[in-house]
């Protein structure tokens, strides 16, 4: 039987910190299970009245697995592969990701396990309202704040804000991040995702001496990470020869006209009807003939099959674990530089983070400060990594790892373990 996600994350997480011999550090902490056990775990059954009168029955989660560095933080799937596993794999990463990038955050995740984009509207609004009120005593802006993730959008945030704001009767902004700008979200953030992958991508593609105006790439996943990213990448003349999604693949080698292909996706096109290109199977990203190659869709994209005919020297992990063990193993034997996803896609987090500060304060920052911010943060955790993966002479993750966990751990300590 294949190991679970969160069996192989923490699989990782013993192979990454072993080096920091967190037991002889901290002698009866017992460091490393306090950090790869989460704090809770909620499972619940979501019954949505469908519009036709049935009741649809559904599993929801809500994994807060760690807050040693500050309150939980993280996004809400809704998608038919969540599972309790994937949700407390998701939410491990995020606490290192937060510790990462230095944002006074812990981790956490939900998901509900449903067929989302197969409801109405009104279904939609009340799956979310419900699995809100289901939590709304254990978030709170210094509590556990959600964000949005797969299939979830600044729409599933307003409801969420509004289930919360029926049952106490007041405001709290800061309940959710990647809100609408109406509602106190902030400018920035529904790319700052990719965004984020793209800052990376330029310090990377400095160290490994990779022209970017010279370079093509290929995303796989055309969603909020995929699209922003290919955007970001356009714009800065790297030619993005091919795009997938859940359906199929899209191929023009003289450079897709990603803002044209943006318009048809919004339309509700698949990727492969996009009539300036060539379509072909989604599996096919993988081994484009590109520089750059950004995985932005679900777990385990990067396997033992298909990580061989990877032509890319720069993968940049949009995507919350894209990358399987054995994956990245041929990865790293074969010179490939990976842009770890706790750091490569750390930039939503980030202008998450933003945007609990600007609901702390009622003060609202326009777009430019917004990505001078987030560049920052992101150029110093990259220059941080590079530096730590050089120091140690080891790969990117582990230095990624090696950064997050010491931070965490000083917190768990500084507070007492218990
Ligand atoms: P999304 O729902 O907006 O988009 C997902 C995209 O992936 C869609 O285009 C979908 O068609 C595509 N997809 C699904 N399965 C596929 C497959 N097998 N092959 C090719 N394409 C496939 O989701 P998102 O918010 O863009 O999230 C994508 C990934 O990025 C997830 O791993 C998520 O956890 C991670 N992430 C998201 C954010 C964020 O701010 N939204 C932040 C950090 C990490």
């Amino acid at each position: 039987m294949s190991q679970n996600v969160f069996d192989v994350a923490k699989e990782r997480f013993f192979r990454y910190t072993e080096k920091l011999q967190l037991n002889q550090r901290y002698p009866g902490a017992s460091m490393p299970e306090h950090l790869t056990e989460p704090d809770r775990s909620i499972e619940t059954r979501i019954s949505l009245k469908r519009d036709d009168g049935s009741v649809l029955v559904c599993r929801g989660y809500r994994v807060q697995f760690n807050d040693d560095r500050g309150p939980y933080k993280g996004g809400i799937r809704f998608h038919p592969a969540v599972s309790l596993n994937e949700v407390k794999a998701l939410a491990f990463w995020m606490y290192m990701k937060t510790a990462l990038l230095d944002i006074p955050f812990g981790g956490a995740k939900g998901g509900v396990a449903v067929d989302y984009p197969s409801l109405s509207l009104a279904e939609k609004e009340r799956l979310t309202k419900r699995y809100a009120t289901i939590l709304v005593d254990v978030i709170g802006s210094e509590r556990d704040i959600p964000a949005p993730d797969v299939n979830t959008s600044s729409q599933e945030m307003a409801w969420i804000m509004d289930a919360w704001r029926m049952i106490h009767g007041r405001y709290q902004r800061g309940i959710v991040t990647g809100k609408p700008v109406t509602m106190g979200g902030s400018v920035g953030r529904d790319t700052a995702t990719g965004r984020g992958v793209v800052f990376c991508i330029e310090e990377a593609a400095d160290v490994i001496g990779l022209d970017l105006t010279h370079s093509a790439a290929a995303v796989q996943g055309f969603g909020n990470v995929g699209s922003a990213s290919a955007r970001f990448l356009a714009e800065l003349g790297v030619r993005v020869v091919a795009v997938s999604d859940v359906h199929g693949a899209v191929r023009n080698l003289q450079g897709l006209d990603v803002p044209e292909l943006l318009r048809h996706t919004r339309a509700g096109g698949a990727v492969s009807e996009f009539p300036e290109g060539e379509a072909c199977d989604r599996e096919s990203i993988f081994a484009e003939d590109v520089d750059i190659l950004v995985p932005a869709a679900l777990e385990n994209a990067i396997t033992a099959e298909n990580a061989d005919s990877i032509k890319a020297r720069l993968i940049a992990e949009g995507a919350n674990g894209p990358t399987t063990i054995e994956g990245a193993h041929i990865l790293r034997s074969k010179g490939k530089t990976v842009l770890p996803d706790i750091l490569c896609n750390a930039g939503g987090v980030t202008v998450s983070y933003f945007e609990w500060v600007q609901n702390r304060q009622e003060f609202y920052w326009d777009e430019a400060k917004v990505d001078e911010e987030l560049k920052r943060l992101m150029v110093r955790s990259c220059r941080q990594v590079f530096a730590e993966a050089q120091r140690h002479d080891c790969c990117l993750r582990e230095a990624a790892y090696r950064i997050a966990i010491s931070r965490v751990a000083e917190a768990a300590v500084g507070r007492g373990v218990q």
